[in-house]
């Protein structure tokens, strides 16, 4: 697997207002996820907690499924939902606010969704080989190589963003799929309290969730065991305040972004200067990690 990634950033960007019809969707399996974020990267159980321990909690999020025909299902807020034994069915990924970037080979900057931990200015990610880069993203596209799947790599290239893909044969060293039997309270999650979710998925649908709906999620998966639906109850709510009480450079940002950010895919109406100061004092100066750019 060879890929060329500079400038590209489509799997960390919602590029979709760009070119819609080249663009992917992460609703074509037999659960659709209840939200809209795109390419949202599913972490391990280990990944989510330590983003919790090391005070990021408010990175990430959690995605609810709808059921496929024949799944188990719970009604919650008149939605019907993915379940196991009654109990929600979920994945926990990384936060994507409105940013001002120029993903897949453009140099006209918009507002577009992209992950918490994406640079907007160099387009690199900021946990880039760190103890904190999730295992979905090192490994991409690996898993749609080894499938026959369409990469976001080819859509990216479908849509007029250079070559990407460069060399398509799958890594030798995949880590487990995300998804799949041997997944279940390792990167898939059932949440146990399902009486406690009035309201929640709502607001986890409308893209309304609040601090404490992303902690309890973030608390379960934690709180989850590999290869079971059991919950460890004490590690779940010490989790979950954890991740509830996190206030790192990431929210802050998120926060910041969302109050500037113009209309989904509107251009930004600020020269590179001073979008990149922008960009530095945003998330850098708020104690983001650098990245080292592509030179
Ligand atoms: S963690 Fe890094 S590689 Fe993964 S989606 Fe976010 S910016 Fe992209
Ligand atoms: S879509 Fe492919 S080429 Fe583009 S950043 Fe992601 S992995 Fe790299």
């Amino acid at each position: 697997m060879e890929l060329d990634c500079e400038g590209c950033a489509g799997c960390c960007v919602d590029w979709r207002p760009l070119d819609p019809a080249a663009a992917g969707s992460d609703r074509t399996g037999p659960r659709p996820p209840l939200d809209d974020v795109y390419d949202l990267a599913p972490l391990t159980r280990d990944e989510v907690a330590r983003f919790v321990d090391d005070g990021l909690g408010d990175a990430v999020v959690p995605r609810l499924f709808e059921p496929a025909e024949r799944d188990d299902s719970v009604r919650i807020d008149g939605v019907d939902l993915a379940a196991a034994d009654g109990c929600p069915v979920f994945v926990v990924g990384l936060r994507k606010p409105p940013k001002p970037v120029a993903p897949i080979g453009t140099d006209d900057p918009r507002w577009l969704d992209a992950c918490v931990f994406l640079d907007p200015t160099t387009l690199q990610c900021r946990i880039h080989d760190t103890d904190r880069y999730p295992d979905t993203c090192s490994s991409y596209p690996g898993h749609n190589l080894e499938l026959g799947a369409e990469t976001e790599c080819e859509r990216v290239e479908a849509a007029g963003g250079g070559d990407r893909l460069l060399d398509g044969g799958p890594p030798a060293d995949l880590p487990a799929p995300a998804f799949g039997p041997q997944a279940l309270g390792a990167t898939v999650f059932a949440y146990p309290d399902p009486d406690d979710l009035d309201g929640v998925v709502a607001r986890l649908r409308d893209g309304e969730a609040t601090p404490d709906d992303r902690a309890r999620f973030a608390g379960a998966a934690v709180g989850s065991r590999p290869g079971s639906l059991s919950v460890a109850r004490e590690r779940m709510a010490e989790a979950r305040d954890r991740a509830r009480e996190a206030d790192s450079w990431v929210g802050a940002a998120i926060r910041e972004w969302t109050d500037r950010a113009g209309a989904d895919g509107a251009r930004v109406a600020l020269d590179g200067d001073a979008r990149d100061r922008l960009a530095r004092e945003v998330e850098d100066d708020a104690g983001a990690p650098g990245t080292p750019g592509w030179d």
